[in-house]
């Protein structure tokens, strides 16, 4: 049994006090912290400035699960097993705990090989734990490829079928007005793989018509990297970001590495479904690498100042972190519990992973621990540490 002291964020509050686990949370022990903290003193209690009480020299948050991540470290989800475990480690220094290795756009038979490269490394252990794989593309609208490479194919019943036998796809992006969607949203959602609209030109028509197939077939829907890579909200079109926003039942994930969405968007991303929306990183291969060239999909990047971008300025993918992220949303106004919650709890609920994602008895024991400057100490996995910082 290993214990750890700090101040510990529980789905009931900030506790100041211990947690004790073994693969899973067995107790967790302290006082409860009312109202928030300022410098020095315990005074108020979801702290949007996280300035800890002299007493909590770290902070203890859930895991963070990242549901879109291409690679980072210098590996990729296309690579094979060497790339997956390359993004794993680099991902696992960052308090990412579970993460779902994100495909790109490809000729199929390579997408295909991905697929095998994850279950390799699916059931090795010191990495984050990886449930199974989000296929981002070729499902999509050739027209809305941001930086996915012009391998789009349109579903048939044999390809989902080919897709299915690897039994390791939990989330497809998907844009909802391609020839073949009405099928893939069918066959997906009854196989409880998650679908996520992007990458698409759909109208909200076009989403609400695809929304009610999937809610029908017993599906969860989602909204890949809301707002990139979609049509906008407008005022008389609603679009697919005015979908994502008005469905209540949808989760969205979103990017905020303040490159690809402004603060006051995510903010009122946020404020539209708080219990919904989940912070990711679709980090590439030169995520932890310095500015230059890197690749993403067999195409050349450019990463300059903390963005990556394809020769013609389009933005491809991003070199964030989730820790990165946690900072970010934190300066940009949202509190320590609204974050750590889009980090790890949504993304729990929205994958359906109904073990993990909070700090309570009986949960896995998935945490990251940070100092109080929000920098991750340590990562701990089933109860295993896989990353001390040194
Ligand atoms: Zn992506």
């Amino acid at each position: 049994m290993r214990q750890l002291e700090g101040y510990l964020l529980t789905p009931a509050g900030f506790v100041m006090g211990q947690v004790a686990f073994t693969d899973t949370i067995q107790a967790i022990e302290g006082q409860t912290i009312e109202g928030q903290i300022v410098e020095g003193q315990t005074v108020k209690g979801d702290p949007a400035v996280p300035t800890l009480p002299a007493q909590a020299t770290r902070l203890i948050l859930p895991g963070f699960i990242d549901t879109h991540v291409h690679g980072g470290g210098g590996g990729d989800t296309m690579d094979g097993a060497a790339g997956v475990r390359t993004l794993a480690k680099f991902h696992a220094q960052h308090g990412t705990t579970t993460l779902y290795p994100t495909t790109i756009t490809n000729p199929w038979e390579k997408i295909l090989a991905a697929l095998t490269g994850v279950k390799q490394v699916q059931r090795e252990t010191g990495l984050p734990d990886i449930p199974g794989v989000h296929l981002e593309g070729p499902f999509i609208n050739p027209a809305k490829l941001g930086a996915q490479p012009p391998f789009t194919l349109t579903p048939t019943q044999g390809m989902l079928e080919q897709l299915l036998s690897f039994n390791i796809i939990r989330l497809v992006t998907l844009a909802p007005e391609i020839a073949g969607a009405h099928l893939a949203a069918e066959v997906l959602a009854r196989a409880n793989i998650r679908i996520s609209f992007g990458h698409t030109l759909g109208s909200f028509q076009d989403a609400q018509m695809l929304a009610s197939i999937i809610k029908n077939a017993g599906g969860t829907l989602g909204y890949t990297h809301l707002y990139n890579a979609m049509t906008p909200l407008t005022s008389r079109e609603p679009g697919m970001v005015g979908a994502a926003l008005t469905d209540r039942d949808a989760f969205a994930e979103l990017i905020f590495d303040t490159h690809h969405v402004h603060p006051a968007s995510m903010l009122a991303a946020f404020y539209a479904k708080p219990d919904k929306l989940a912070l990711i990183t679709d980090s590439i291969r030169a995520s932890g690498h310095p500015d230059g060239e890197s690749e993403l999909g067999g195409q050349r990047v450019f990463v300059k100042d903390s963005a990556a971008r394809l020769a013609d300025g389009t933005l491809a993918g991003s070199v964030l972190t989730l820790d990165v992220a946690l900072r970010n949303a934190v300066a940009a106004g949202l509190t320590l519990a609204q974050t750590s919650r889009a980090l790890s709890s949504v993304p729990a609920a929205y994958m359906g992973l109904t073990d993990r994602g909070e700090i309570t008895t009986g949960k896995r024991a998935d945490v990251v621990v940070l100092a109080a400057d929000l920098q991750v100490q340590e990562t701990i996995v089933a109860g295993q540490s896989i990353y001390r910082a040194t």
